[in-house]
């Protein structure tokens, strides 16, 4: 797929695509080559990608602000970006090409005939008579660049907590409107300043 760049008079080819979220619903989409996707985000793009978190009882509360895809690649991925209340601080999550094409899915509200893991996942709690309370990322393992993740959730009145990858977590809370919490653990590692 050939798209150019959407920036104004540029005419390099596009490889990056890069969603807008807002209220975790999808705002604005464009096609940007890579320097111009680099100059024009509030945020640093890394040049490899790498996903990513240890349990504690401090959180921020965080939103998933951006869906970046690097779709012309040989082995295409995604990156997921959420910024803090103020949008002074944000970090990224490393995805597979199916789990940044099914967030911009969710994001974008569009209805998938056969329901995907994650929103089977929200029919099922829902289902049972439970609701998602929130999303907790909690640790990220430098070693492996590995993030871990977890649902809360409330039965009636009991919590029932389950672990969960980020990328599936993150779908879950834009389904279910439930906020992001990141512990602060994770953020000394991998937290980073807007440009
Ligand atoms: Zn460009």
């Amino acid at each position: 797929m050939d798209v150019p760049c959407q920036f104004p008079d540029c005419r390099e080819k596009a490889d990056v695509y890069i969603a807008e979220l807002s209220s975790h619903s999808f705002l604005r989409g464009a096609t940007w080559c890579e320097p111009h996707a680099r100059s024009q985000m509030p945020f640093t793009l890394p040049s490899q990608p790498h996903s990513c978190p240890r349990n504690d009882e401090e959180y921020a509360r965080f939103e998933l602000k951006y869906i970046v895809g690097f779709v012309d690649r040989p082995e295409p991925y995604g990156l997921l970006y959420l910024f803090d209340d103020n949008g002074e601080q944000y970090f990224y999550v490393t995805s597979g090409y199916f789990e940044f094409n099914s967030s911009l899915g969710v994001a974008r509200r569009r209805n998938d005939p056969r329901p995907l893991t994650f929103q089977a996942i929200a029919a099922i709690i829902q289902a049972l008579g439970a609701q998602v309370q929130d999303v907790i990322i909690d640790e990220y393992d430098v070693e492996t660049t590995v993030y871990h993740a977890k649902v809360r959730m409330l039965q009636g009145n009991r919590p029932a907590v389950v672990d969960i990858r980020p990328s599936d977590a993150l779908p879950i809370a834009i389904l279910t409107g439930s906020p992001v919490f990141v512990s602060k653990i994770v953020l000394e590692k991998v937290g980073r300043r807007t440009k």
